[in-house]
């Protein structure tokens, strides 16, 4: 099963919240693409539309977070429209059809950025991450291939601190031969403090698990 760290005390700070995008989800939609439509982008959690049950994709620039949300809704276009230049430094919030709605967290560690834009953006994570009301899961992903950097680990290690709910998704799978696949994988958990079962070994070139972390997430986003 996936880590699923969750709290009173975490629970305890939300409070009801009106829910965008609200339409029954039925038993056939499952494994087909998410519906999924972008709302507005934000950089502060306040800014963002109420929401009652949500999920976060967040992890480093590059990790692939943009190709995963594209292959769970089957839609090039999304991705496109996060990428538009200055929105990948802000809050996006996309509508889920079947209810819910999905955030894509900018990713960290860009190397380029000053470093006051860096803090920035922490602080911007870190306040959506403590103060968002109806946050159900917060995928972190993690670079299959490469594995979990010096950030990925501090981001971890502040979730667990905080004890914000997460799932740990790894990307590109693809990437790692076959024959390397085991012990990468067992490394990758290791390096999470993980076991391999805990994570979700996904490859969106290949369509790899992508309707395993589907499930998982309209399993969040679904009453
Ligand atoms: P983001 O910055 O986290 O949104 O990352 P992107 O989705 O833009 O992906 C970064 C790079 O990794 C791009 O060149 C993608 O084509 C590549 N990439 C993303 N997912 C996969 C995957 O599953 N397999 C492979 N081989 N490459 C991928």
């Amino acid at each position: 099963m996936p880590c699923h760290l969750h709290s009173d005390s975490f629970a305890a700070r939300r409070r009801p919240a009106t829910q965008i995008g609200v339409a029954p989800y039925t038993a056939a939609m499952s494994g087909r693409p998410l519906q999924v439509r972008f709302v507005s982008s934000a950089s502060r959690t306040h800014q963002l539309p109420e929401a009652d049950r949500e999920v976060a994709f967040v992890g480093r620039s590059n990790v692939g977070k943009s190709s995963l949300i594209n292959a769970l809704a089957n839609q090039k276009q999304l991705a496109r429209v996060s990428n538009t230049p200055g929105r990948t430094q802000l809050i996006n919030l996309f509508e889920h059809v079947g209810g819910g709605t999905i955030v894509d967290l900018p990713g960290y560690g860009y190397a380029k950025v000053p470093g006051h834009v860096r803090k920035d953006w922490g602080a911007m994570i870190e306040g959506y991450l403590l103060e968002r009301e109806g946050l159900e899961m917060v995928f972190v992903l993690v670079d299959g291939p490469i594995g979990p950097t010096p950030l990925d680990v501090q981001m971890l290690e502040w979730l667990r601190d905080n004890e914000v709910p997460h799932t740990v998704v790894a990307t590109k799978m693809d990437k790692v031969k076959s024959a390397k696949r085991r012990t990468r994988k067992q490394q990758l958990a290791a390096g999470c403090m993980l076991e391999t079962g805990d994570i979700v070994w996904v490859s969106s070139a290949k369509n790899v698990n992508i309707d395993q972390l589907r499930g998982l997430v309209v399993g969040h986003l679904i009453d």
